[in-house]
């Protein structure tokens, strides 16, 4: 899913070009058309997850649109626990707001700093990243008014609570005007977490990003001990007898996904490879294709899967191991859901033993392994 369908500016669009963001992180997909449509919502994710540019892409697509531009009155208040992230997400709508042709301006305020040339900055601000206690402090010297907010966010809010900000936030939340749009994004969705959601939000897509080192507990992992030249018998001898219908296949080369495609259709399986060297055309094809479920079988390599914004497969097969442990939960990764656990596949040759072991280690999780030696495979 390119940024282009998510409903953001043209404007905008060339600023995450220029800033060589390609894809949107899945945060991004499902955050930014609902801000736009002017939803709630609750997110649960982390640090990393691409969560900041995930509200302020659509804060901004909003503002330009419509503002108020009545001097001291902001109109989207951007809480957050500390300092250093008040600065972070202020450089995010500050990189992405200064090439938009309409004039945005953004501040950041908090404590433990002299709070004058905060107040005289105060001047034509649209959005304002604050810590708790020193907003309190700007509107009560009148430096600030919070009636005219139409989109508030929450960052951080379970490191807000535990900070102990609780009743500076519920002051805040009394200034603020009924009728406006909450974002509420949280590590972790605790007791005091919840009981924000359920004052603040109304009926909000609600968006969990686990992290990929959570993702892993929820994928059951196996691996075959093969030999070389029964790894392809033992390939087919699995998609057929777990019947598997939608399976993504990694291959090391373009070289290998082709060879592994070519017997896979040899054998009455319907397959298709996305590698380098096949055309943007054919690459598009096939993964429609695979995803619509024409055919079964996507035989990828590292560098082309990146781009297969399927959320969910029921099978991953590692044909042949990855380099790196990262790209090995990389590739697993897509097969995690909580409702539904898949299962992620990898054939390894006594070769490839040594490197297996490694990769485990890093993973911090040993796979169950079966020997194939034995599987009658005539006939695959
Ligand atoms: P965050 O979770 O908001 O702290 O973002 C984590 C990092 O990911 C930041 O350094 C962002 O610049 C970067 N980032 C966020 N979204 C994207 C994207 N779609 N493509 C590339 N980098 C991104």
């Amino acid at each position: 899913m390119p940024f282009s369908s998510l409903g953001l500016s043209p404007s905008l669009l060339k600023a995450l070009a220029d800033q060589k963001y390609t894809q949107p992180y899945p945060i991004q997909q499902k955050a930014i058309p609902a801000i736009i449509a002017k939803k709630d919502v609750l997110g649960i994710a982390q640090t990393g997850s691409g969560k900041t540019a995930s509200y302020v892409l659509p804060i901004l697509r909003n503002l330009q649109r419509s503002r108020d531009t009545k001097n001291r009155y902001v109109n989207v208040l951007v809480l957050v626990p500390t300092r250093e992230l008040a600065n972070q997400v202020k450089d995010v709508f500050q990189m992405f707001g200064s090439v938009l042709p309409e004039r945005i301006k953004t501040l950041a305020v908090f404590g433990g700093v002299s709070i004058n040339p905060q107040m005289m900055a105060l001047q034509g601000v649209n959005v304002l990243v604050a810590t708790p206690g020193r907003l309190l402090e700007l509107v009560e010297s009148n430096a600030v008014h919070l009636s005219a907010i139409s989109t508030l966010v929450l960052d951080e809010a379970d490191k807000m609570l535990n900070l102990g900000f609780k009743e500076e936030m519920n002051r805040i939340f009394a200034l603020l005007p009924k009728k406006r749009q909450n974002l509420l994004f949280s590590a972790t969705l605790n007791d005091d977490v919840n009981n924000i959601n359920e004052v603040l939000l109304h009926d909000p897509e609600v968006i969990k990003i686990i992290p990929e080192g959570e993702q892993i507990d929820l994928i059951d992992q196996v691996g075959y001990f093969v030999s070389e030249e029964r790894k392809g018998p033992l390939l087919r001898y699995l998609i057929k007898s777990k019947e598997m219908q939608q399976v993504l296949v990694f291959a090391s080369s373009s070289f290998t996904a082709d060879g592994v495609v070519s017997k896979l259709r040899k054998n009455g399986i319907e397959a298709g490879a996305i590698h380098g060297k096949k055309s943007q055309t054919a690459r598009t094809k096939a993964l429609s294709n695979f995803k619509s479920g024409q055919l079964r079988v996507l035989v990828a390599t590292d560098l082309l899967a990146r781009g297969i914004d399927i959320e969910f497969l029921p099978y991953v097969i590692n044909y042949e191991l990855p380099r790196s442990p990262k790209d090995y939960i990389h590739r697993i990764g897509r097969t995690g859901r909580a409702e539904s656990p898949g299962e992620a596949i990898s054939l390894v040759t006594p070769e490839e033993q040594p490197h297996f072991r490694v990769i485990q280690k890093k993973m911090g999780k040993w796979v169950t392994m079966i020997d194939s030696a034995d599987f009658d495979m005539q006939g695959f």
